[in-house]
């Protein structure tokens, strides 16, 4: 008997119950941490995807027409028991990504945050009345959800993805169906069964697992789905892009980000330091608003440096189940020797590493790779460029706000950024001239529910988090009624 025979059964989600997939086909889920297999993983077939869309249709007529108000009940008990159940929630989603348990319970409560949010939102859905056209009319606008939408989402946030991307589409009447990463399925299997109990009818969502080339595609392509809401990489996010125009399907895409921290020499470099290896080190630099570039004015950048990699090397790194780790487990073998292969090739065209720069030896298990900050970087460099996705940050000095503006925004991306400095009025200058999604100022936080979040060039398309993220569920109608007795007669027939 094989092993994975043994395994807890992670089936898909169709139709207000578990089922197991008729592909026959499986994939192991395994703790990135220890690399113990922990779960096996039914992989949808096409039926099973036309079964998900077919039930989402289904009960997309009622869920679009029931009142608001109940909407906003189901999403609000939703997130009460989200709170109820954070502890065990959180062990799970850490043994599955490694990432440590307490950052993990955060994620889960942040995730209860915005399901609250946007179960208040369900109630403010309104049109608008349009001064008359003419006498005698009276016209109005309606919104109305898109339909059926398909959210694709990645495995370095599970249930905050999936929070962000169900809460919305939610509470505007949408139904869903949701492929997680086939890497980390585990806890929207476990927002699934929550949201069934806090009421919310069969059909209405609906989960699928496997590999994005095959089902994801299915997803983006299948002509029962009318939107796609996709987080992840930006080749996939083009890809998805491309598949859906064949149906020019409502798309919103959060993709990757190469974010910048821009220091000026007016500020507490100590402090500013040890916030910094904040924004980017949690979540082992697997977040897509990591600043990931660190721009230091040339006055301070030694003193930067040398305060910065004091600090991030008192990073705890290793077992995520203790409370007093920082940095966890990279996600697979294959993504840390992605990462390294950027400081390998970072170190051989002349950069030098002043922190880290390798996997943590001392775990015979899992993939864990030292807290890496690299010097002499300079915009020609590929690590300053692309996006890593790992534990490493680059240092680059510059002269003048002019050229710090210009660093800030010599990459593809445009996600988020985040700008130090006491004097509010360049602070502020320079949240004008960065492109990005979002810009932080002398703190180094990103995502919170009210601020739009998402990204401007290669980051991607649309906004998610705010009440106006609603409209990228929604439909907008025009209404135009004649209010006399008579019928319009534009030709005088
Ligand atoms: P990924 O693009 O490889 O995969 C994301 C999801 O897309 C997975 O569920 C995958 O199965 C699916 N997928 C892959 N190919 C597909 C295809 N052709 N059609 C349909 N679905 C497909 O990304 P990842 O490695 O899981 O996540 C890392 C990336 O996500 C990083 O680039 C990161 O910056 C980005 N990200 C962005 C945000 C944001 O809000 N902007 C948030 C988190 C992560």
């Amino acid at each position: 008997m094989s092993a994975t025979l043994t395994l807890p059964q992670t089936p898909l989600w169709i139709d207000g119950a578990a089922v197991p997939a008729t592909s026959g086909q499986s994939l192991t889920v395994s703790s990135s941490a220890t690399e113990d297999l922990i779960a096996e993983l039914g992989v949808a077939g096409k039926d099973d995807v036309d079964r998900a869309v077919a039930a989402a249709r289904k009960a997309f007529g009622r869920w679009a027409t029931t009142p608001a108000g109940k909407r906003t009940r189901i999403l609000n008990k939703a997130a009460d028991l989200i709170r109820a159940r954070a502890g065990e929630l959180a062990e799970l989603e850490s043994r599955n990504n490694g990432k440590p348990v307490a950052h993990c319970k955060g994620e889960i409560l942040s995730g209860a945050e915005v399901f609250e949010f946007f179960a208040g939102a369900a109630t403010k859905i309104t049109g608008e009345t349009v001064p008359a056209i003419m006498p005698g009319t009276l016209s109005l606008t309606v919104k109305e959800p898109i339909g059926v939408c398909a959210q694709i989402i990645p495995w370095n946030y599970p249930f905050m993805m999936a929070s962000w991307k169900l809460a919305p589409a939610l509470a505007a009447g949408c139904c869903i169906v949701l492929k997680p990463s086939e890497l980390t399925p585990l806890t929207a299997m476990k927002l699934a069964e929550i949201l069934a109990e806090a009421g919310l009818p069969a059909g209405v969502l609906n989960v699928v697992h496997g590999p994005g080339e095959t089902v994801g595609n299915w997803l983006v392509t299948h002509p029962g789905v009318d939107k796609v809401a996709f987080t992840g990489g930006t080749e996939t996010g083009r890809a998805i892009m491309a598949a859906a125009a064949g149906r020019l399907k409502r798309l919103t895409l959060e993709l990757g980000g190469k974010s910048p921290s821009v220091v000026f020499a007016d500020v507490d470099v100590e402090a500013v330091a040890a916030a910094s290896v904040h924004a980017i080190f949690y979540s082992a630099g697997q977040s897509c608003e990591a600043r990931s570039r660190i721009l230091v004015e040339q006055s301070v950048h030694d003193r930067f440096v040398e305060a910065f990699v004091a600090k991030a090397g008192k990073l705890v790194v290793g077992d995520p189940t203790q409370e007093v780790t920082h940095v966890g487990s990279l996600i697979s073998a294959e993504h840390l020797a992605k990462v390294d292969g950027f400081v390998q090739r970072a170190v051989a065209a002349g950069v030098t590493v002043a922190l880290g720069g390798k996997r943590a030896e001392a775990h015979a298990k899992g993939h864990f790779y030292l807290p890496t900050v690299l010097t002499g970087v300079t915009p020609e460099h590929e690590v300053f460029k692309q996006e890593v996705f790992g534990p490493v940050v680059t240092i680059t000095p510059f002269a003048s706000e002019a050229e710090a503006l210009k660093l800030a925004n010599g990459t593809d991306y445009g996600l988020f950024a985040s700008v130090w400095t006491r004097d509010l009025a360049r602070g502020l200058r320079m949240a004008q001239g960065i492109s990005s999604g979002g810009v932080g100022i002398n703190q180094p936080f990103t995502a919170f529910s009210g601020l739009p979040f998402g990204g401007t060039k290669q980051s991607g398309l649309g906004r998610e988090l705010s009440v106006r993220s609603l409209d990228a569920y929604l439909e907008e109608k025009a209404i135009m009624a004649n209010t006399t007795d008579k019928v319009f007669n534009p030709f005088g027939l």
